[in-house]
């Protein structure tokens, strides 16, 4: 039971941070800190859920959960339904969470995998960007080993020079940081449950923190105003839709992005990050030794 308690308080102490996360405005201005918390937070809430489950379920054999586990099919006959069905509750949990991720990124590959292809038919290279000659206007980063800046001729039709420029620079900073990787682990929770409203506000807020660090990198290199003028043009014109699997320039709420390029909020780093990131760095760490403490 005391594995159970102490996989307990990491949790809550993760879910605590991550509801400061979800109400913050320093987030905005330091995107990147924040998604760092909310990747150490969102792991250290499943390893815990897990954990906290096969600790109640294991408790009496009286062992770490590693070493129960493995006892598990020669003793499992010892448990009474409560802690049976615990156990049964952890492994179906972490087996469910680990097969949605794999089947999420295997459609995600295969869905890239088939945009490819499209835009070695249609697609011109130009000017660092594979061109697509289409109307609508988008510019999207297609991720993978080898990323692609895809960018319509409606694009670079309504745009300036130096618009475009911001435009690919932030679409080169999508591909280079791999913020696919970051939202992926989301996307895949989201997918699994559609219907939870505070799924979809954290997915939310994590893909327009993804979107703010790749606004942040495109304005340190080709300025604040050509990238917020840009995002204006798009929302005006209306994007067009984004590929699956795709990172577009003007997918995430883009006035709050334009409100912060063009009128960014003074705002000292908070000093509570290194706290909280200490707090979250040690409960995952917690977590995760539990399940191979010899208790
Ligand atoms: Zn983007």
């Amino acid at each position: 039971m005391t594995l159970a308690a102490h996989h307990l308080a990491a949790g809550t102490a993760a879910v605590l941070v991550a509801l400061w996360l979800l109400r913050s405005r320093w987030t905005y201005a330091y995107p990147r800190a924040a998604l760092i918390l909310w990747q150490i937070s969102s792991l250290t809430m499943i390893v815990a859920a897990v954990g906290a489950l096969l600790g109640f379920g294991l408790a009496p054999y009286g062992r770490g959960l590693l070493p129960a586990l493995l006892e598990l099919p020669l003793h499992a006959t010892e448990l009474d339904i409560w802690h049976f069905a615990a156990v049964t509750l952890g492994l179906a949990l972490g087996g469910w969470l680990v097969v949605n991720q794999l089947l999420c990124l295997r459609s995600t590959a295969r869905a890239r995998a088939r945009h490819r292809l499209l835009l070695q038919l249609v697609a011109r290279p130009d000017t660092g960007a594979l061109v697509v000659d289409h109307p609508v206007a988008v510019a999207y980063c297609l991720p993978g080993r080898t990323p692609r800046i895809v960018v319509s001729a409606g694009a670079r039709r309504l745009l300036t020079d130096a618009e475009l420029a911001a435009v690919l620079a932030h679409e080169r900073a999508h591909a280079r940081e791999r913020h696919h990787l970051v939202v992926a682990p989301f996307q895949a929770l989201r997918r699994l449950l559609p219907n939870s409203a505070l799924l979809t506000r954290v997915c939310a807020t994590i893909e327009l923190l993804v979107e703010m660090c790749a606004d942040d990198k495109a304005a340190r290199q080709q300025g604040r105003e050509p990238l917020a003028s840009a995002l204006e043009r798009f929302h005006a014109n209306g994007s067009g839709g984004t590929p699956a699997g795709a990172l577009a320039v003007a997918d995430a709420p883009v006035q709050a992005r334009i409100r912060r390029l063009r009128q960014p909020e003074p705002s000292g780093f908070p000093v509570a990050w290194p706290v909280a990131c200490a707090l979250t760095v040690t409960a995952l760490a917690t977590s995760v030794s539990l399940f191979a403490v010899p208790l």
